[in-house]
Parts: C-alpha cells; structure tokens; sequence
C-alpha cells in the first residue's frame, strides 16, 4: 500500500469566506523542531483569514505533532511554550471568568496536560472541570486528578458532540481553534456543548498583530505546520454573532504574550552555544515592552468572551 499522502491538494479558495483573491503570506519550515518540509501560508485579499495551504492532512499533522526526541529542540520549544502556559498567566486568565456567575461545569477544549484547569480550580473551587484532547495527554491529568473527566478526540466528532451537549456553563479553547482543521465547525459544537447562555472563552494569535508582519516566519504565532488557521478577530465575531452569541469582551490588549522577540530569537538561534546572554536581553526587552505594546497593534493576541443564545434562539 502506498504511503497516505501528508498534503492535501492546494486550494484556490478561501475557506472562510469563499474569495478566489489570495496572496502567499509567507512560506516557513519547521522552525521549533527543524523537521524536513516547507508550509505555506496564504492570506485571503478580501476577508484577511490566513491558512496553511496545503494544507496537512490528519496524516501528515500526526507525523509533526510528534514529540521529538528528548531533549533536541527542546530550548527554543520550551521557550516558546513556557511564557504562555505558566501558572501565574493561566490564573490570570482564568481570573477574567470571576465577574459571571459561578459555573457548575467548564470544559476545556484543546487541553493537553490540563494545566488550565489546575491553574483555574485555584479560583472557582466548586467547579468541575472536564477536558478533552486529541491526545491521551488529558486521560493521564484525569489519573493525576487535574480534571474530572477525560475526552479525547475532536470536539467535532458527532459521538462526543452528542455526549456532551448542553453541559458547560463554560467552555475555553485558549491557543486551540488554529489548531483545528474547521474553526466554523469548532465553534458551532462549542456552542452545542454549551447551556444556553453559557460563556465560550476563546484566546487566538491575532495575524494583525505587527509583529506578525515585522517577523514574518520567526513571528512564533505562524506556527508551522501546525497552526492551520490564523483568524482576524473581526471575522470571529461576526461568525459568533451570526450564530446570536453576544459578544461580551473583545479584547486585544489583555490577552498579549509578552515573547515575541525572545521566540523569534530563539527560533532563528536553535543551535547557537553563547546565544543565552542575547535570550537573555531580549526576554528583558519583551517584558520591558509589554505595558505599551499591549495597548498597541504590536499585541499578539487577542481574547474573546461570547455569550451563547438563550434556550429558544436557533444554534
Ligand atoms: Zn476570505
């Protein structure tokens, strides 16, 4: 049997809104792990939605989603990572959550390890806290007590779509939504596993970003190959409102990452020895920038709280 192919035929429309008016974006190897290969990333002229393209298939995403081999690549990744998952910032952005009511139950989308959850169970204590993931990674923190039930698989799949349906007072995909092959039918089964006005809590890249156009393939967010979709917030919106989600908070400023230079340093240094002083230096400058660039276009992140419809709205 021949090999399944690990590219899907490239396509000449945008999968957002349909446009045949795209340009090459930017092209980019695999940077943070140095694996054979070069992506493409396309943007469309009319609505701005950006996209790998080819795209992976399943196949091909299975093949770089793959730890590497312990310990190679394992600087720049760490690095890349540490600055978004670290305790202090996950509570803080679980911390956004504490003007609604209670929740009984929240799931979070795209968990990984759970390190979400911990962090957020240190705030709302009397909450239960599920996760799912496509990777066995969240069946271990459900053994390590981090969360109270495993899923793992795509939220999509019609069995857990339906298991799940109407459960969560809230539902958080942070950095998960441009992992996903359709981000319209992410959201529409987020909305589905929701109670009727349940909170969905969303944190994406934002391609607008100046970073992103200064940095271009050392821009972190890129994220190739596996970051599929990057969405411009406008047209989030306008697809949760078309959905009669009430937007509660768009926020560009609060969700910023302060790591853009260190990343795109360390990616373009992964091997250099001597290299720890200008890391060093430029770890400084991202935290010495972050109060203004927060507040500027440089923010490379923006987070997003939408309210689902009451019970009677059409889903
Ligand atoms: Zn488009």
């Amino acid at each position: 049997m021949p090999p399944r192919p690990i590219h899907e035929p490239r396509r000449d429309d945008c999968p957002w809104c349909g446009s045949k008016r795209l340009r090459t974006r930017l092209r980019a190897p695999d940077l943070l792990h140095r694996r054979p290969g070069m992506f493409v990333v396309d943007e469309c002229r009319d609505c701005a939605h950006a996209f790998q393209n080819p795209r992976l298939t399943p196949e091909g995403l299975a093949l770089y989603r793959r730890e590497p081999q312990a310990g190679r690549a394992r600087g720049p990744a760490a690095r890349v990572l540490a600055a978004r998952t670290s305790r202090r910032r996950l509570r803080s952005v679980a911390r956004v959550m504490l003007r609604f009511p209670e929740p009984e139950s929240w799931l979070d989308v795209g968990t990984g390890h759970a390190l979400f959850p911990q962090a957020a169970k240190e705030l709302f204590t009397y909450t239960s806290f599920d996760g799912l993931d496509l990777t066995p990674r969240v069946e271990r923190a459900r053994q390590a007590g981090r969360v109270e039930e495993a899923h793992v698989g795509r939220l999509t799949a019609p069995a857990i779509t339906a298991r799940l349906r109407g459960r969560y007072d809230v539902v958080s995909m942070l950095h998960h939504l441009e992992h996903t092959p359709d981000p319209r039918e992410e959201l529409r089964a987020a909305l589905t596993v929701l109670r009727p006005g349940g909170h969905l809590l969303l944190e994406l890249p934002d391609p607008q970003s100046a970073f992103a156009s200064l940095l271009g393939k050392w821009w972190a967010p890129h994220g190739q190959p596996l970051h599929l979709h990057l969405l411009p917030l406008a047209n989030l919106r306008a697809e949760l409102e078309s959905r009669g989600c009430t937007i509660v908070t768009a926020d560009r400023s609060a969700a910023h990452v302060p790591h853009d230079l260190t990343a795109a340093l360390s990616l373009s240094l992964p091997h250099a020895r001597g290299a720890a002083p200008l890391l060093t230096a430029a770890t400084a400058l991202d935290h010495t920038l972050s109060p203004l660039l927060r507040h500027t276009r440089f923010s490379n992140t923006y987070r997003v709280i939408a309210r689902s419809p009451a019970a009677s709205a059409p889903r």
